[in-house]
């Protein structure tokens, strides 16, 4: 099943544009707050997978643009870098025995449609597939990571270069945490939706412009191996979020440079997930 915030409330989607609002459907049950169902996904999901066979026609319409964050306010959100060899490679790191992990600040999460003000500095592109946790976990082994995973979407690591490399040591959080600099969505996609979880399509282009083009399978750490990395030392909690890492082709690394501008358009895609498109103006 698919899971929206649409205009703050959680609603499931159906159909190409078909909206049920899950407070009302469930008697206030579940929701209308869309952070608040991962502090009871097990219940949640087995409540709503009764509702998928709804009549989409029975659903109210909605557009994209109306759609917020689907995990609006995680409490942690953990970003991975250098997670595919071929991006390692042109940033020029060997590929490393842990994954590379920071944060993007809470703050800087927002939903599908998003306008982003260009702070000064060199703005660039990172599309990843976002895991959200929707069961508590704390040193997970492989085999039970997936059932620990409420659902997947889409996300954009946006990465101020200038802020990201200075000083004598990386400021990778600083960097991708301005405002606007972590859009999600369009929506969540349960596991279970995908025929094959760990081998998605992921691609993005800027304004027309296909710059990248991969496969999930190509992560150094996939999923489950990122679930048992991260939760060997943290708690994860319903509800965290975590971008998985981008493929090769980002904009600082082309030949010549090229970063976001005002009036680009950066449109996003994972196989099964759908896209998320964020528009960029001057002055932030
Ligand atoms: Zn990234």
């Amino acid at each position: 099943m698919r899971i929206a915030n649409l205009a703050g409330r959680a609603v499931l989607v159906l159909g190409d544009d078909g909206a049920i609002d899950i407070a009302g459907a469930s008697d206030n049950r579940f929701g209308p707050d869309p952070q608040a169902l991962f502090d009871d996904w097990a219940a949640f999901a087995d409540w709503a997978s009764a509702l998928e066979g709804a009549d989409a026609a029975a659903s109210d319409s909605f557009a994209i643009e109306e759609l917020g964050a689907p995990v609006p306010r995680p409490r942690q959100v953990f970003a991975i870098g250098l997670n595919y060899a071929e991006h390692a490679a042109e940033a020029g790191y060997p590929p490393d025995s842990m994954p590379v992990t920071f944060t993007k600040f809470p703050s800087s999460i927002v939903g599908p449609g998003a306008v982003v003000a260009l702070p000064d500095g060199n703005v660039d592109w990172e599309v990843e597939l976002v895991v959200v946790i929707g069961r508590e976990a704390h040193k997970l082994d492989r085999e039970s990571a997936w059932d620990h995973v409420a659902g997947l979407t889409i996300g954009q690591d946006i990465s101020e270069r200038i802020t990201q490399m200075q000083g004598s040591a990386p400021q990778f959080s600083l960097g991708k945490s301005f405002p606007g600099f972590g859009p999600t969505g369009p929506w969540l996609v349960t596991p279970d939706e995908f025929a094959d979880r760990d081998d998605l399509a992921i691609s993005c282009s800027l304004s027309g412009e296909g710059m990248q083009s991969s496969r999930t399978s190509m992560m150094l750490y996939d999923v489950p191996e990122l679930l048992v990395r991260l939760s060997a030392v943290c708690r994860l909690l319903p509800g965290d979020i975590i971008f998985s890492g981008t493929p090769s082709g980002i904009g600082n690394r082309r030949t010549p440079q090229r970063f976001i501008g005002p009036d680009d358009v950066l449109v996003s895609q994972i196989e099964g997930i759908g896209t998320l498109t964020t528009r960029f103006t001057a002055g932030g």
